[in-house]
């Protein structure tokens, strides 16, 4: 595919925020928006994101789009009564309907939906209202639909006229304590209530199910029992909810460990593992190397899953499954004699039938390990060193020292002793606090530091295979020939920085050094704006020795201006060493060769491993100019469909 081609498709493609919250097959009623034709309903695979709800056309193997909504304009989420049901078959006219109202172009909307039963209608009801919970609200809606002449609720002959009735209370964030004990009466409904009465939802409180197990051991802090579930009580602060237990028992937990009961869908079951790549699943399989173990993860097509299965017959290997679905009623399947109405029914029935599959599904990978927190407990970013067990050394850099410590005797972190005189402490601690509060599963995660004695300590998540660089050089012999493994590395990287450009923050010396090794191929991005702190001038000014000449782009090397774009450039020479398996940029050239180079706007060769479509990607990076350069995000995109293209 061609590089003008990626971009077009941006839009369409996956991404953290594009995440299934819920999916399912509903009938659509036809919305009439431009021209008036009779109604019709049709079976529509409805997909919904934190961001959008699509719907797909459900005919044949590849779902289409259809059509999108933004969760920011939906204005109401309601039950509905349709009177235009007679021309349609039957499904239509037992189908239980909803409504959503929404704006678009100014203009007021209204898609009506309908489930085949009840618990359906609420639960989507439920979902899309908790995504929605802090959007400005319409009060009034009408009830019924518009005719081509007059509202068939409360007869008004104006398609924009008022609501006739007052919307379901909307859902505060955390539901007042009161309404527990004190529901709100369901609405009436002029013009007949449909026969199903809906729950109220939103007057419950919010209640969230953990999803890993979490030892509280700062005082004020909750331990958490996965699959248990807790009730929010106060979610102000982004990365520590306090929630009340079963017991009554009130603490701060990490928001990260836990999921909104609505909103959990597949998260719950052990064999889901969400968005990891087809090449990490691989990697996690073989290393358990057990006769039918697998893992269910979302496919690189948005709203599919495939099921990755280890099996040694003939030779141990991993097979990938797609996760089929029936256009008619939404089963799923494996193969197609042998459908279900749900994924983890589908899953039950392949423990006890291969039923076409290379085994039968037996166990998944042990408990997968819990993300890092930000920081160690609630407000905590000041970390005593009398509780840090520091360990063997794990390498050194520009800034000293850095060794293995456990906190607390349970929690693994790297330790980095900042050698004296190396960075501005103060103005370094004081960003620590902010530091702390970024989190993505594509950063290191800064812990705290420790800065009331000399050295200082900064405590991050320790990542056991340690630098990129050092690792793509241990590996060339098996990584090398590896495309979609480089890529995945790549695209992990792409996902870290796309964080840090939505935080406004700028790395300023991305490169292959600077990125860490997990578990699985887990790539994460280390050391971001510590280089503002630096106070050497070899490192600081791009005439110094230290100065990180062949990742930067001629207006840092002619300005010193660092930019999210300035780091896109780093990343297109990131991935150029990737694909070379840590080989240095510009080979032997002096930096003042180098900087002549880059003025007169010759770029790096692409490497022997790397595919045409991903050179093109690093072309992207750099451009002369940083406008012309895309942001992390579009980038994000466009190495996703090299990779589905690599993969599917
Ligand atoms: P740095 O000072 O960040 O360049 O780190 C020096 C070396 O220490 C790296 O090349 C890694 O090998 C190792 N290292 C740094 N941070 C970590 C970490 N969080 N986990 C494991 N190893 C690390």
């Amino acid at each position: 595919m061609l590089v003008k081609d990626y971009c077009k498709a941006v839009m369409a493609c996956n991404n953290e925020e594009e995440e299934v919250i819920k999916q399912g097959l509903m009938i659509k009623r036809s919305q009439n928006k431009k021209r008036f034709s009779p109604v019709n309903y049709k079976s529509r695979w409805f997909v919904l994101t934190r961001k959008h709800l699509i719907y797909y056309d459900t005919e044949g193997e590849k779902r289409k789009e259809k059509g999108r909504i933004s969760l920011k304009s939906i204005k109401f989420v309601e039950i509905a009564t349709l009177q235009d049901l007679s021309a349609d078959s039957s499904v239509v006219q037992t189908g239980l309907p909803l409504q959503i109202g929404y704006v678009e172009s100014g203009q007021d909307y209204v898609l009506y939906v309908l489930t085949n039963e009840n618990q359906e209608r609420d639960d989507w009801i439920n979902a899309l209202r908790s995504l929605c919970a802090h959007n400005d609200v319409n009060n009034t809606f009408h009830n019924g639909v518009w005719n081509g002449k007059r509202w068939s609720c409360c007869r008004a002959s104006t398609r924009n006229s008022a609501g006739c009735t007052n919307t379901t209370t909307w859902p505060a964030t955390t539901a007042p304590q009161e309404t527990v004990s004190n529901p709100v009466t369901t609405p009436t409904m002029p013009g007949g209530t449909p026969s199903a009465k809906v729950k109220e939802p939103m007057t419950r409180p919010k209640i969230v199910i953990a999803l890993y197990p979490f030892k509280a051991i700062e005082g004020g802090d909750l331990s958490l029992e996965k699959g248990a579930e807790y009730e929010v009580i106060d979610d102000a602060q982004e990365h520590w909810w306090k929630v009340k237990d079963s017991t009554g028992t009130v603490g701060y937990i990490p928001s990260n460990y836990v999921k909104e009961k609505e909103l959990i869908g597949l998260q719950k079951y052990e064999w889901y593992v969400g968005d990891m790549s087809r090449q990490r699943a691989e990697s996690l399989l073989k290393q358990e190397e057990k006769e039918g173990c697998f893992v269910v993860r979302n496919s690189s097509t948005k709203g599919l899953y495939t099921l990755s299965l280890y099996t040694k017959v003939p030779h141990p290997h991993v097979k990938h499954y797609h996760i089929k679905q029936n256009g008619r009623n939404g089963d799923f399947y494996l193969s197609e004699k042998h459908t279900c109405p749900s994924i983890p029914d589908l899953i039950n029935y392949h423990r006890h039938n291969s039923g076409g599959l290379a085994s039968r599904l037996k166990a998944s990978p042990c408990d997968r390990p819990a993300p890092p927190t930000a920081g160690l407990s609630h407000d905590k970013w000041e970390i005593d060193p009398a509780e840090l067990l520091l360990m063997e050394e794990l390498g050194s850099g520009q800034f000293g020292v850095v060794r293995r410590g456990k906190w607390r005797g349970c929690i693994d972190t790297a330790v980095k002793m900042m050698k004296e005189g190396t960075m501005s402490e103060d103005d370094f601690i004081e960003e620590a606090k902010v530091m702390t509060k970024l989190q993505h599963s594509n950063l290191v995660q800064l812990y705290g530091v420790c800065s009331k004695h000399r050295p200082i300590y900064i405590v991050t998540e320790y990542m056991k295979h340690g630098s990129l660089l050092n690792y793509l050089r241990r590996h060339e012999n098996t990584l090398g020939g590896n495309v979609d493994l480089l890529l995945d590395m790549c695209i992990q990287v792409c996902k870290g920085m796309a964080y840090l450009e939505r935080h406004n923050y700028i790395h300023r010396d991305l490169a292959a050094r600077n990125c860490l090794v997990g578990s699985e191929n887990v790539v994460k991005v280390a050391d971001f704006g510590l280089a503002r702190y630096v106070l050497d001038d070899q490192y600081t000014s791009s005439g110094g020795t230290k100065f990180p000449i062949k990742w930067a782009p001629p207006e840092v090397l002619n300005y010193t201006r660092f930019s999210s774009k300035s780091d896109v450039w780093a990343y297109g020479v990131l991935m150029w060493e990737v694909f070379t398996c840590g080989k240095m940029p510009y080979g032997r050239l002096k930096n003042t060769e180098v900087v002549e180079r880059v003025q007169r706007g010759i770029i790096l060769q692409r490497p022997q491993a790397c595919l045409k479509e991903v050179y093109e990607i690093m072309k992207l990076c750099w451009a002369h100019c940083p406008e012309d350069r895309p942001s992390f995000r579009a980038l994000k995109e466009q190495l996703s469909i090299v990779g589905q293209s690599i993969t599917d």
